[in-house]
């Protein structure tokens, strides 16, 4: 470009000079001024901000933060600058991630790791975030130009491997371990791994790092014929690892790279990928700044605007050793996160103005609404956009009971035992 620029001043005043009639020279000029003046903005390249020390909430147009430190003025989170301090590593730079990288950095994440092997193709142009004249560098090269472009605070950090192979796999491993970022942070050096991949072997791979890790992670995908998707959030022996329940491509050991057949592509549509990425990066957010519900498991299906939940428990037969060994952990540590959550609901009770329905709640019974599922907010079904009103009044309202904690449900032998020495009194 600067080279063809160069050539084109040096065309325009030979192209001058050969001219006889002086009347002519004045446009030439103006021209050859015009594309010096292009080849000086092209020379200074593309304009950056500087980075920013601390994140302000002062609304000014200046301000790349002022809309998400709004998020605490508005009670949603209690300190956004958090964001900050935390890592998430993004495995697969491809339709899903590459967009959920850029809603991380746009938010002001302190670290993103980024992992792919690929190369952009002008077949990924159906999807977001890549650009055609990026095609033929590394995803992860790609990624990193446009995304230290948006938001210079980020610490990006690039990993042009594949995680399947085995010196990849050891990379990924001593990458996630790292804790130059944070010194001071408590297990791994990432708070969370997102698996953006579109193949079960490299889930398979993100599974087996993090259970070894005991490192929470989301998993997200897209279906083959690009209508569906879903987000499950696994935290190693608590909730279901991806060998405690594997697809039927996995259990039965078939290499799924001979299923796909010549000439036929898996669909895709930026749609359903912006879908999915949004709702696992909202999630994600939920999770690292602890406000809202994080969904353990979210499906979408495009076709009928559903939305389902559900939770998955551990798998006791996992063929994972190291999901078998987290699974034992968790059992263990059981009483002392009973103990932390009676405190914590009796911290709550203590604060709260209202006091409870029954003081004397002797055999310690609570209700609990088994249909509610998690992470839906029944009242927000019932309430109306503004403008609009019910020809109908609405007659049934619905009474809620009050959310039980974990432990409440949790505690049958405590019941038990109770109404044994009921029964033996
Ligand atoms: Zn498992």
């Amino acid at each position: 470009m600067e080279v063809e620029l160069k050539e084109t001043i040096d065309e325009l005043e030979s192209l001058k000079q050969s001219l006889t009639d002086p009347s002519y020279r004045y446009p030439i000029d103006k021209l050859k001024l015009r594309v010096e003046r292009l080849a000086k903005f092209g020379n200074s390249g593309p304009l950056r901000r500087s980075k920013v020390k601390d994140m302000s909430a002062e609304v000014v147009d200046s301000n790349p933060y002022s809309r998400l430190m709004a998020l605490q003025r508005m009670g949603i989170v209690q300190n956004y600058e958090r964001i900050r301090e935390y890592s998430v590593a993004i495995v697969g730079i491809g339709g899903v991630g590459s967009v959920a990288a850029e809603m991380l950095t746009r938010c002001g994440i302190g670290r993103l790791l980024l992992y792919d092997y690929d190369k952009v193709e002008l077949a990924n142009m159906n999807r977001l975030f890549f650009r055609p004249e990026q095609v033929g560098m590394t995803k992860t090269d790609a990624a990193v130009q446009t995304l230290s472009d948006i938001n210079p605070d980020v610490v990006l950090e690039s990993y042009t491997l594949n995680i399947t192979t085995v010196q990849g796999f050891e990379t990924f491993m001593s990458s996630l371990k790292n804790k130059s970022f944070s010194p001071n942070k408590q297990g791994s050096g990432v708070d969370i791994v997102l698996s953006c991949v579109d193949n079960y072997e490299a889930r398979m791979a993100v599974n087996q790092a993090c259970n070894e890790l005991n490192q929470t992670w989301m998993e997200s995908g897209v279906s083959e014929d690009a209508v569906s998707g879903h987000i499950q959030l696994l935290i190693p022996g608590e909730t279901a690892c991806f060998a405690c329940a594997p697809p039927l491509v996995v259990a039965s050991g078939v290499d799924e790279r001979t299923l796909k057949r010549e000439g036929v592509c898996a669909a895709s549509l930026p749609t359903t990928m912006g879908v999915v990425a949004g709702l696992l990066v909202q999630n994600t957010l939920k999770y690292l700044l602890e406000f809202g519900q994080v969904s353990p498991y979210l499906g979408y299906n495009s076709l009928k605007d559903y939305f389902p939940t559900m939770e998955m428990k551990p798998n006791p037969q996992c063929s994972n050793a190291a999901c078998l060994q987290r699974q034992k952990e968790y059992l263990l540590a059981k009483p002392a996160r009973d103990a932390a959550a009676k405190a914590k609901m009796e911290a709550e009770a203590s604060s709260s103005a209202e006091g409870p329905l029954h003081l004397d709640n002797e055999w310690d019974i609570s209700v609990v609404d088994d249909d509610e599922p998690e992470g839906i907010d029944i009242k927000s079904s019932a309430a109306l956009p503004e403008g609009l009103t019910r020809e109908l009044p609405s007659a049934d309202e619905f009474h809620t009971t009050p959310e039980a904690p974990d432990s409440a449900i949790d505690d049958i032998e405590d019941l038990r035992r109770q109404l044994d020495a009921l029964n033996s009194s």
